[in-house]
């Protein structure tokens, strides 16, 4: 029997009373796993943002395209994709080799706009995150149905 909404509500911000990012770290595991699911094709495979490998969802990475410490952008969609672990792990030591390619794997126009959104100050609470966890959850089994796993 499936947890009311309310009470996982109340689960999740009873555990991200302890934690000290509010639950931001947790929330950001969930939306890069349902962006993963989401990009994949209906065998669960999924192509890198930045360069041609091709793999099952699970063995890739969420990479973000604007550093997922800006908080304004680190939950948009489009700022998100499927990234294998040498291109993300290589982004992530502050190498730029990647982030070209990224930059031009992105519709027309939404680099500038995902640049210009991430210096907007924006800060969530325990409450946001709850909710946003729930709604990321709530995606992802969507996403385990259609891909079978
Ligand atoms: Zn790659």
């Amino acid at each position: 029997m499936a947890w009311s909404r309310e009470r996982r509500l109340n689960s999740k911000l009873n555990t991200y009373a302890k934690y000290a990012d509010h639950g931001k770290g947790e929330c950001l595991k969930l939306f890069q796993k349902m962006r993963r699911m989401q990009e994949a094709n209906h065998h669960g495979v999924c192509k890198c943002i930045s360069c041609p490998a091709v793999r099952r969802f699970n063995e890739m990475d969420g990479g973000h395209y604007i550093s997922r410490k800006h908080n304004a952008t680190a939950f948009e969609p489009q700022n998100v994709h499927p990234q294998c672990k040498k291109c993300n792990s290589s982004a992530s030591w502050g190498l730029s080799g990647n982030t070209a390619e990224y930059r031009k794997a992105l519709p027309e126009g939404v680099a500038d706009y995902l640049e210009s959104k991430s210096r907007e100050i924006k800060q969530f609470s325990k409450h946001d995150y709850a909710e946003m966890a729930l709604e990321f959850e709530d995606q992802i089994e969507i996403e385990k149905e259609r891909l079978g796993v």
